[in-house]
């Protein structure tokens, strides 16, 4: 999981302050940009409900994807891979597992995303299903499709993530069908490889995530290049592919700034904010 999210919680506190005792006008907007994605993803039912309703129509579909023979979900997927047994694939992070109380944390410490927190985090194995998950893959165990997690949690935090799944129940939550990033030396966190791999064995007939590169590494373009890719795969959305909504951090807000991380926090800022179509405000 690669998080970016810039938070300015306490600023936004005292400006909400000053605002509330002053009455005062013409305040700088605060710059609190991971409170309402993070609020939305942890309390919202229209957040939980999204998710329910991917997951539900997923679970409409699996009968025909398991039965049609010629249904495969993954590009990867080549050869005769018709007598190959289902299985499906899942991103971890914000598509099984929630973890808005990392992301809730980055804003109410007025932190940023560091590898070295997030690891702490993910050993706590402290996150929750998202809704609809289980529901999906224990109705796909029980029909004989096998689970896959390719996750970009690095390798070393493989026992806390199994732990963390076993927890609640996942079906297939073991070292082999958990696939993080630098298991294997090919394995880095663009996941073609991964599904590769799975569809070597398997006929991969749904993918699940919450990033475009869960589904197709084709997605370090610009916005509009994004678009076109998405348009690619039209027909794929809602029937072989999956996507969870994920508003607190992901490659749509890197794709924003030339996916240059070497920019600084404010020039990062600035490019979303020029990648904004905004209004012109009201005539005087
Ligand atoms: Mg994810």
């Amino acid at each position: 999981m690669k998080l970016t999210t810039k938070s300015f919680g306490v600023v936004a506190i005292l400006a909400g302050s000053a605002f509330c005792a002053f009455g005062a006008q013409a305040q700088e907007p605060a710059q609190n940009d991971g409170l309402n994605a993070s609020l939305w993803y942890q309390t919202a039912v229209e957040y939980k409900t999204t998710a329910i309703s991917v997951y539900a129509g997923a679970t409409r579909l699996l009968d025909d994807a398991i039965g049609d023979h010629s249904w495969t979900a993954a590009l990867e997927q080549d050869g005769n891979y018709s007598s190959k047994p289902p299985a499906i694939i899942l991103d971890v992070d914000e598509t099984v597992l929630d973890n808005s109380a990392y992301q809730s944390w980055v804003v109410t410490a007025n932190t940023s995303y560091s590898s070295k927190t997030w690891a702490a985090f993910v050993n706590d194995a402290i996150s929750t299903p998202t809704p609809g998950a289980l529901e999906l893959t224990k109705a796909a165990a029980a029909k004989g499709v096998e689970v896959f997690y390719v996750s970009n949690r690095k390798a070393p935090e493989e026992a806390a993530t199994i732990k963390n799944l076993q927890q609640y129940g996942f079906p297939y939550a073991d070292a082999d069908h958990v696939m993080l990033r630098g298991e294997k030396e090919e394995w880095g966190s663009a996941k073609a490889t991964r599904r590769s791999a799975v569809a070597a064995d398997y006929r991969v007939i749904m993918l699940f995530g919450d990033n475009f590169g869960d589904f197709t590494d084709d997605v370090d373009g610009t916005i509009d290049e994004r678009l076109e890719v998405m348009d690619e795969y039209a027909t794929y959305w809602g029937e072989r592919w999956f996507m969870l909504p994920n508003p607190t951090y992901g490659s749509w807000e890197s794709s924003a700034f030339g996916n240059d991380w070497k920019k600084s926090p404010e020039a990062r800022r600035q490019d979303k904010l020029d990648a904004l179509n905004s209004w012109s405000g009201p005539q005087e």
